[in-house]
């Protein structure tokens, strides 16, 4: 397994481990440090996909660099509410269909693909807003290549437009801007440009490097230079995956379908996804019985991006869940029973919470860490900023304090999603947070601290910065 995952032969990992005077052999199950001695003999970076996972000895080993070809990106698509988003989903997914690919009638399963009139693929989540996205970031899934900020241009910056700059930032995935209603009557795109550089996002319009594009889902307007500025933004990125290896998926999307069974929509991340593949994804496991792609289409194998139903799983998975081929059915039930046995204990730990202490811990366990996260929601502009001030003064060269966002108003629910994401504390400050955000910040872990005094505030933080300080030495 290991040998496979590191794309070695197994007998050359067998030689190297006799060399360090284990005598084993090619089906013996070996423990993570020794695991990772070997990886590093051959050269190999470690990442370690999960705690559970540490325990299986499942890594997930980097592609070497001749093994990789370029992928298509993966694009969501965020934006206040009414601004178009599934206007702009629907008329590019028919634009492709009009062009004059096969099929005709497409399936929405989650997730669907174009091609440009340049021939580049695009792969697009179906599912806009920055909710779902959140939420797979919770779950450690970063799916998304490249965000597309609609902003319509008769009504210009609104606060979920803030808000999924804000996401889409935390993430470090960049965006493109479509100025959307464009056919309208009174579409004003500069006031969007000019409303965007107040959230630090200056356009190509206005001589910044954020691609801009003026467009009209409901004319068709300008749809193929945003294809187009998607497909250079890829390029620059430059992606890339190995599709001769076992698969790794993203669950996108998972129901219990009354005629087929468990069905889940997965998005290829490394790898090919082949008909007969056995695999566990989350707490469920299974063996491909059949692969449907966002055409309808029963199809073989499933490459890099690409966006399929897998038929054949034992349950539902859910979203965010990762997919990976194992060797053997006995180990893909193993795995799922480890995985279901480990999240039964985890509910039953009471509030297993992101707090200070927690993320102190963490960042002793873990030699890298140097920055402390947080997320600071304050009652006026000024206090918000004397906050952010005082927090980016902490620290030294080696550790800092890092403000991951901050506002001002009550703590909500957006907050919440955000801190869980990021696995960051929430600092009000002469705020409280509201009722639902105190209600799915309990059930998420996510701990949220109440000052209202800055001295305070600051001895606290220092104090937890210093732990990380200790940490180091
Ligand atoms: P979402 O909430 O962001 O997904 O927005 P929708 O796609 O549901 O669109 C909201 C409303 O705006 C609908 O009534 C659409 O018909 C309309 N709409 C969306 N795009 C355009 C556009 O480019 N021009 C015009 N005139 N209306 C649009």
């Amino acid at each position: 397994e290991l040998a496979n995952r590191m794309a070695e032969r197994a007998a050359d990992v067998v030689k190297s481990l006799m060399k360090m005077g284990m005598m084993v052999t090619m089906n013996e199950a070996i423990d993570v440090d020794t695991a990772e001695l070997v990886i590093e003999e051959f050269g190999h970076r470690i990442v370690r996909v999960s705690d559970s996972d540490v325990e299986q000895v499942i890594f997930s080993v980097d592609d070497a660099a001749e093994n990789l070809v370029s992928r298509p990106p993966i694009v969501t698509i965020m934006g206040h509410v009414d601004h178009g988003k599934t206007s702009l989903l629907d008329a590019i997914r028919k634009g492709s269909v009009a062009s004059g690919e096969a099929g005709g009638i497409t399936q929405h399963i989650g997730a669907y693909q174009v091609t440009t009139d340049k021939g580049a693929l695009l792969t697009f989540l179906d599912t806009p807003g920055h909710a779902a996205f959140t939420s797979m970031r919770a779950r450690g899934a970063n799916v998304t290549d490249i965000v597309v900020l609609v902003v319509a241009a008769d009504d210009a910056v609104m606060p979920q437009t803030v808000e999924a700059i804000k996401h889409a930032k935390a993430a470090g995935v960049p965006m493109i801007v479509a100025i959307n209603k464009m056919d309208k009557h009174g579409a004003n795109p500069t006031k969007v440009r000019t409303d965007l550089l107040q959230h630090e996002i200056v356009v190509e319009a206005m001589s910044g490097d954020v691609q801009d594009v003026e467009v009209s889902a409901k004319t068709g307007l300008g749809l193929d230079n945003l294809l187009e500025a998607i497909a250079l933004q890829a390029e620059i990125l430059e992606l890339k995956a190995n599709p001769n290896r076992n698969a790794a998926a993203a669950v996108i999307e998972a129901k219990l379908d009354v005629g087929r069974g468990p069905v889940a929509t997965v998005l290829v991340q490394n790898g090919t996804l082949r008909r007969g593949d056995i695999f566990v994804v989350g707490e469920q496991w299974g063996k491909v019985r059949a692969l449907i792609n966002d055409k309808g289409d029963r199809v073989d194998e499933a490459g890099p991006s690409s966006p399929v139903e897998v038929l054949g799983l034992s349950g539902t998975p859910q979203a965010g869940d990762v997919l990976n081929v194992v060797e053997t059915e006995a180990q893909a039930r193993e795995i799922a029973d480890y995985r279901e046995k480990a999240a039964k204990d985890k509910r039953a730990a009471v509030g297993a919470a992101t707090t200070l202490e927690q993320l102190m811990a963490k960042a002793k366990a873990d030699k890298n860490v140097s920055e402390l996260p947080i997320i600071v929601k304050a009652d006026v502009q000024g206090s918000a900023e004397a906050i952010v001030q005082a927090m980016e003064k902490i620290g030294n060269d080696e550790v800092r304090v890092r403000v991951l966002h901050y506002g001002v108003g009550a703590i909500t629910d957006s907050d919440v999603g955000l801190a869980e994401a990021s696995n960051v504390p929430i600092i009000g400050f002469n705020v409280r947070a509201n009722a639902s955000a105190r209600q799915s910040a309990n059930q998420k872990g996510v701990e949220i601290r109440y000052y209202s005094i800055i001295y305070d505030l600051v001895d606290d933080i220092k104090a937890a910065a210093s732990g990380l300080l200790k940490a180091e030495v």
